[in-house]
């Protein structure tokens, strides 16, 4: 953001910024929608998120330029462009000057700058802001390696169906005994017959790998390795909706509810922000488009009138740590209170 009444070069180009800024604010204006489950229009989505990239960003690159000289703070270009990459939809990766840009738009977004603040300029307002940022610890990148010693290397091969799918629900349903994972809806139920090969509802385990199961896997895991016993695995295998088995019905999708009670609570943040965190060192083939629901409550996306299942922009979310994490990770959409859906779609 600029100082409006900062005597620098950037006034001349005020009408060019402005044109920007409106072109900007037409093209947000078209969400593809996603409906929980419709993974045919996954990919769409994520092209609506980097469509912003053909758009003229040189204004702000010149005065990327010129401020990061003049406020200095080109000397922690790393630490930045570290700050900024969770918002680029880029990885390990230095920005070039055009992205830089657009993460900052992005990244002034998220801070609820207005719309026409997001101007991808780190001028004195937004260096104020970003300044003291830089030394927080949030911002230190998740680890991205499994946290587990020994990982994943007993489980059996996919090709062993049955054998892959009960092995996973029997670590699952364990880990709801011993007290460490809550149980509601019937998943431990669910669990324990997928674990024995009977079929649930449309699922059936002798013939079918039950992606979401090393997702919910790995949660535990890690929230073992933490000691941190305030996940339930709520509501798991549905029956089919609208007269197609997608999401819950395929055994794709799991709602996680919270041992504390609702979601407008800061407990259930933290629960939350653990999963995602926990996700970050999910092996790559089960990471890939993942989708989370999330409630239109508390520090989630609060008292909004966003439209539910149609995936937004993450720097929605009223969280400082899940607006990091959820553009690490995949996408996210309001969905029903007091749950995180989390669907996957690496084995389909
Ligand atoms: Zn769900």
């Amino acid at each position: 953001m600029r100082a409006l009444n900062d005597t620098t070069p950037e006034i001349m180009l005020e009408d060019e910024i402005l044109s920007d800024i409106e072109l900007r604010k037409m093209s947000a204006t078209n969400p593809e929608t996603m409906f929980e489950g419709e993974w045919d229009n996954f990919l769409e989505v994520e092209e609506w998120e980097f469509e912003d990239l053909v758009k003229d960003w040189s204004n702000a690159v010149r005065l990327n330029y010129y401020y990061g000289s003049q406020l200095g703070w080109n000397s922690q270009y790393d630490k930045i462009n570290d700050l900024l990459l969770p918002f680029s939809g880029m990885k390990n990766v230095s920005l070039g000057p055009e992205a830089f840009a657009q993460a900052v738009s992005e990244w002034q977004r998220s801070q609820g700058f207005s719309e026409a603040d997001c101007d991808g300029i780190i001028g004195p307002q937004t260096w104020g802001k970003m300044q003291p940022l830089l030394e927080k610890k949030s911002y230190v990148p998740y680890p991205t390696v499994p946290v587990i010693p020994g990982g994943t290397s007993t489980v059996p091969p996919l090709t062993n169906i049955f054998e892959y799918n009960a092995w996973h629900a029997t670590k699952i349903v364990d880990a709801m005994t011993s007290g460490l994972l809550g149980t509601n809806f019937d998943s431990k139920n669910q669990l324990i017959s997928i674990a024995n090969g009977q079929q649930v509802k449309s699922v059936n385990p002798n013939s079918k790998i039950v992606a979401a199961l090393p997702v919910i896997y790995h949660i535990m895991q890690n929230a073992k390795a933490e000691n941190f016993s305030d996940i339930i695995i709520g509501s798991f295998i549905r029956d089919p909706s609208n007269g197609s088995c997608t999401g819950h019905c395929a055994g794709r999708c799991i709602d996680i509810n919270y041992k504390g009670g609702n979601f407008e609570t800061p407990g259930s943040v933290k629960m939350v922000a653990n999963i995602l965190r926990y996700l970050l060192s999910l092996p790559s083939q089960y990471k890939k488009s993942l989708g989370f629901g999330l409630p239109l409550q508390g520090e989630f996306f609060g008292k909004t009138n966003l439209k539910k299942f149609s995936s937004v922009s993450p720097s929605l979310l009223k969280d400082p740590d899940l607006r990091v994490l959820v553009p690490q990770l995949g996408i996210v959409f309001p969905d029903n209170d007091n749950h995180l859906h989390i669907q996957v779609n690496w084995a389909s």
